[in-house]
């Protein structure tokens, strides 16, 4: 991946229906959004030029828009297109795709009635860095500062920007303590899931992940729980206890960007990560990279 910084780089990103020239794609100082944190985004990857479960993210969008109290100015067959185009214009075939939707400038207050709602897509590349066998290794976790909120407390169902300042403050530590990633409670203790992916555990051959009752239940999530069942494998959602991690032989997460990835340790506890994670690593790039070869093939 390039090193140049995300402002200053060639390429096209799609703003308010029209294709920018990536360094004229600019916000003013003076943005609703980044005074008091309303916008809302997606994540998205391309493999064999396929979006993968495009509509399903940007349905996401909309709902998460909605949860905010802002509506999105293009219907959602407008910002899917929106998003094919802009990896099309950036030459992209795999890479990741990131929507987001804010307010502007209108009025600068805690109210935000009449301001302008924004979007934009940009796209870049997002490499596997490590092969199969590597990432077989796993990654370290560290016991996050930070609570995963109650939903009473904040819109957990919205992908809001707001929410992951918490997330950057609890990796900024893990990655200070030499880990990777950090591992989230929620409000009431229970485990929830990391910073930008949801967590799985196999306890003896069976699969729990937690109920996602105030975080994001991910489209990987539910994903890699077909999957899972597809293989006959049974998968429990239900509440899962820090302390459970004992009598549990695997773990690993998944999310669009992390697809899924094992879990070596978290804080002390070590993982030996497992035929359970090898398999839906496997069954995981199966799907992706087939879905998008069968669409080229299609096309031709
Ligand atoms: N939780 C958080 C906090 C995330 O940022 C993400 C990534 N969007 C996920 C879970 C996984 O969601 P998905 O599988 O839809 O990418």
């Amino acid at each position: 991946m390039s090193m140049l910084p995300f402002h200053d780089r060639d390429g096209w990103i799609w703003m308010n229906g029209e294709m920018v020239p990536w360094r004229e794609a600019k916000v003013h100082v003076l943005t609703h959004a980044l005074h008091y944190g309303s916008a809302v985004f997606e994540g998205e990857r391309a493999y064999n030029g396929t979006i993968f479960k495009l509509t399903e993210h940007t349905e996401r969008l909309h709902n998460s828009a909605e949860i905010l109290d802002f509506k999105i100015p293009y219907p959602v067959a407008a910002i899917d297109e929106a998003c094919r185009a802009t990896l099309k214009a950036n030459q992209l075939t795999d890479g990741y795709v990131r929507p987001i939707a804010w307010r502007g400038s209108e009025m600068m207050g805690v109210s935000a009635q009449n301001n302008r709602i924004n979007v934009a897509v940009a796209t870049w590349e997002w490499p596997s860095y490590f092969s199969p066998e590597a990432r077989m290794e796993g990654i370290k976790l560290a016991w996050a500062k930070y609570k995963r909120p109650d939903p009473a407390t904040a819109p957990s169902k919205s992908k809001a920007v707001g929410l992951y300042m918490i997330c950057t403050i609890s990796k900024h530590i893990a990655e200070r303590e030499g880990c990777n990633d950090a591992m989230m409670l929620d409000w009431r203790g229970l485990i929830a899931e990391t910073t930008g992916a949801n967590v799985f555990l196999v306890q003896d051959g069976v699969i729990h992940t937690p109920t996602p009752d105030c975080f994001l239940d991910g489209i990987t999530r539910r994903t890699v729980i077909d999957l899972a069942k597809k293989r006959g494998f049974k998968v429990v959602e239900r509440a899962i206890k820090p302390e459970e991690l004992k009598k549990t032989q695997e773990v690993f997460i998944c999310g669009t960007a992390a697809e899924v990835t094992p879990i070596q340790s978290i804080g002390d506890q070590k993982f030996k990560p497992g035929e359970i994670t090898k398999a839906l690593m496997q069954d995981y790039d199966a799907l992706v990279r087939g879905q998008g070869a069968k669409a080229a093939k299609a096309a031709e």
